[in-house]
């Protein structure tokens, strides 16, 4: 994605804004060195959020933490594809936030509806008004319905997306079940940047996995707003091993791209054809959660620009950004890391509030995809900071033409990462 620069007036008033607001926010001097605690609130309950607000409550042990959530409970999108092709239920990857509570963690359900970061205010649908020092925003993607015609936010219950797991999820499920046997399956990939890069591969492959077992004749097609998607070597070698007569790829080269949908006879239209679905599955392009573009913390992108090195926004002071809704390239969009970010966001506050450097940062990508049952690929890497930049360290890809022992062991593998992740931020 390119990113476009900010106007040279655009950074001259982000910086007064930036002076006058720290100025006034450590006027009267560090909180903790009066006896008042430091108040941190997290905007988002996923894997960034929560995984700050655990974080935080280590690192910060006198810190009032207040976690806002729009949901009494979550579903965590990976696991989700195996949900929708019937290996397992929507409740096993259903979490709640009895456990955060336990640790000291003040969660609220009340969504955040507005921030004033000049007076570090967070106001919430029920009429609140949080004062903070420090704000966490973890509020995940945003669907951008504006660039496809046809679709919008009344539309989800009959084009779904399941690009946000729960209700969606299930509603893509009962779809798939009540195909025709002859049926067709159409899938829309998003163009880049987007919520976890290989999941709309992974969801190709159980997809094609359900219908290759239920319905005979059936058949999935995949149109893509991209050239090319990541991991594409490994994916096509399980889609030619496992789904040939099944599944079809498009490209952009190969009319790809959905310009209008008509949601009620669930018909797509591409630049050289009108192509009718039995289910029709549309992922829109995203941009970061609502809330931090009415803040102001995102860019022309639609994304937040931070430090990357603390996660500090760069547009907004004492706000900062981690997850989905982060500019935090070549950081993929994905659970794991948005926990990574939490981290080091949390590293850095703390550091910052004892008068310290921030400490140098590191992430990980922990993602596992599967392709069948027993079949998965590994897609993990660390990052760290070095000479300025984010630099991929070290790389954990599955092979290609690997044995299917491997591919088994990974399979078994992208489970109990699952169920260890789950525990390490809900548990
Ligand atoms: C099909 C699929 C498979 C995936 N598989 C993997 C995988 O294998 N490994 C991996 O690492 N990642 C995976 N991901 C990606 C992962 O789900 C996301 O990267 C991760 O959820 C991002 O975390 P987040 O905290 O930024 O956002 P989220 O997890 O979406 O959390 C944001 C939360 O904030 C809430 N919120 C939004 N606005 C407000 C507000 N104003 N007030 C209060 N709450 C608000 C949202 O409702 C949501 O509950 C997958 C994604 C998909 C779609």
């Amino acid at each position: 994605m390119k990113r476009l620069s900010l106007s040279r007036r655009h950074m001259m008033l982000t910086a007064a804004a930036f002076t006058a607001a720290s100025t006034s926010a450590w006027a009267g001097g560090n909180p903790t060195a009066k006896g008042e605690k430091i108040r941190v609130v997290i905007v988002g309950g996923g894997f960034g959020g929560a995984s700050a607000a655990r974080a935080a409550r280590v690192s910060l042990p006198d810190a009032e933490i207040t976690l806002l959530i729009d949901q009494p409970k979550y579903w965590m999108c990976p696991g989700s594809n195996s949900v929708i092709a019937g290996y397992s239920e929507l409740s096993s990857i259903e979490v709640r936030y009895d456990s955060l509570k336990s640790h000291g963690i003040d969660v609220m359900l009340d969504p955040a509806i507005g921030i004033d970061a000049a007076a570090r205010t967070v106001s919430t649908e029920s009429g609140r008004k949080l004062g903070y020092e420090k704000l966490i925003l973890s509020p995940g993607v945003a669907f951008d319905y504006a660039t496809i015609d046809g679709i919008s936010l009344e539309t989800v219950d009959r084009v779904p997306h399941a690009w946000k797991a729960g209700p969606q999820t299930a509603l893509l499920k009962r779809q798939l079940q009540a195909m025709p046997d002859d049926g067709l399956f159409v899938m829309t990939m998003p163009p880049a940047p987007y919520r976890c890069p290989p999941a709309p591969a992974e969801r190709a492959c159980l997809v094609a996995d359900y219908l290759k077992k239920n319905k005979p004749g059936a058949r999935l097609l995949i149109l893509d707003a991209k050239d090319e998607f990541p991991f594409q070597e490994l994916f096509s070698e399980a889609w030619d091993a496992l789904y040939p007569d099944i599944l079809e790829y498009r490209s952009i080269a190969d009319d790809g791209v959905v310009r209008e949908v008509d949601p009620d006879t669930l018909t797509a239209v591409t630049d050289f054809d009108e192509i009718q679905a039995d289910v029709l599955n549309v992922i829109p392009p995203q941009t970061a959660g609502r809330i931090a573009i009415d803040a102001g913390a995102a860019d022309e992108t639609g994304w937040c620009p931070v430090d990357i090195r603390t996660f500090a926004s760069t547009l907004l002071p004492d706000v900062y950004v981690i997850g989905d809704a982060a500019f935090a390239d070549p950081l993929p969009k994905a659970g794991s890391t948005a926990a990574s970010q939490a981290h080091v966001a949390v590293a850095a506050i703390a550091a910052e509030l004892a008068g310290e450097n921030a400490p140098d940062p590191s992430w990980i990508a922990n993602c596992y995809s599967l392709a069948a049952p027993d079949y998965g690929v590994r897609l993990g890497a660390t990052y760290i900071y070095e000479d300025d930049h984010v630099v991929r360290n070290t790389t954990n890809f599955s092979e290609l033409g690997a044995p299917a022992s491997e591919r088994l062991a990974d399979a078994e593998f992208t489970d109990a990462w699952l169920q260890q992740i789950k525990h390490e931020i809900w548990g």
